[in-house]
């Protein structure tokens, strides 16, 4: 299944306990599905559970009996027949004669409702990518004074920090969000609580992951200087060697000289701590510069 019909599933078990947050949470889902106007009040899905619970408010809260088809195809449709059921049904959630092109505010008046309402929407419209694959939820509006009044709710929403970009895609509005955080606080407030905590986890792995390979290519850049300097110290030695030969240097520089030769991938500090009068670290790598420096006055 995917993340979205788990997600999805997670919202359905939620109970929308008080009244005004029933109507809240009925008028999202109706708002946002297939047709909700004058001429054509109907849902179309692959879920079956999303199509139950569309029924179940219509017949609650707007008290119309809708008829449920289920295609071969297994595609879900729902729909109000007749048109004295759909004005019965715009005028529950206030709307008149006028359009229904827009959101009416005074169903999701009270702060209790907001997170019902979302619920709604997102069943019928949103969708969310796998976490995994790259974080995005967006819904999907056909209108755009909808999309418009639905993106200013996310904006105003109290509990949300979130900024909704829109775009247009194939005549439809689509409201969509792209950082986690986003993603984490609406599943958050829409009740999805444990969906929530599967992005922050992925999240937190993507995090962990980049850190580890960040410090093993810092780590390999390291070993890779390292290397480089050894091979520059080794061909000034070998310089030195074949043509003054290594006596030519003084007991302290030619006893590193031929621990360098036969470990050439020795470390500053073992070099060191291998000397028959061990020295530290920065020691080695002032006698390793000065031969350098020697192996390069006998090139001129
Ligand atoms: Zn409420």
């Amino acid at each position: 299944m995917s993340f979205s019909a788990d997600v999805k599933n997670e919202i359905l078990s939620i109970e929308n306990e008080k009244e005004c947050c029933r109507h809240a949470f009925a008028y999202g889902l109706m708002l946002f599905s297939r047709g909700f106007s004058h001429y054509d009040i109907s849902l179309l899905t692959e879920n079956g559970r999303i199509a139950g619970v569309y029924c179940e408010m219509l017949r609650e809260v707007c008290k119309v009996e809708p008829r449920l088809v289920c295609s071969e195809a297994g595609k879900y449709k729902a729909e109000v027949t007749s048109s004295a059921d759909r004005e019965k049904v715009l005028s529950v959630f206030g709307y008149g004669k006028s359009g229904t092109s827009r959101l009416n505010w005074g169903n999701i008046s009270d702060e209790c409702c907001k997170n019902a309402f979302l619920r709604g929407a997102f069943l019928t419209c949103g969708t969310i990518n796998n976490p995994n694959k790259g974080y995005h939820l967006e819904f999907v509006v056909p209108y755009l004074h909808l999309c418009r009044d639905f993106k200013r709710f996310l904006s105003d929403y109290d509990d949300l920090a979130v900024t909704p970009k829109s775009i247009t895609r194939n005549s439809n509005y689509v409201i969509y969000f792209k950082d986690s955080e986003s993603i984490e606080d609406l599943l958050t407030v829409m009740g999805a609580v444990s969906s929530s905590l599967e992005v922050m986890g992925v999240k937190m792995y993507k995090d962990m992951r980049n850190n580890v390979n960040r410090r093993l290519n810092f780590e390999s850049a390291n070993l890779d200087k390292t290397i480089d300097a050894a091979a520059r110290q080794i061909d000034a030695i070998m310089y030195i060697k074949e043509t003054v030969g290594l006596s030519y240097l003084d007991g302290e520089l030619r006893e590193l000289a031929r621990l360098r030769l036969e470990n050439p991938d020795m470390s500053l500090r073992e070099l060191g701590d291998s000397l028959s009068e061990p020295i530290s670290r920065s020691g080695v790598n002032h006698r390793l510069k000065k031969i350098c420096d020697i192996a390069r006055s006998l090139k001129k």
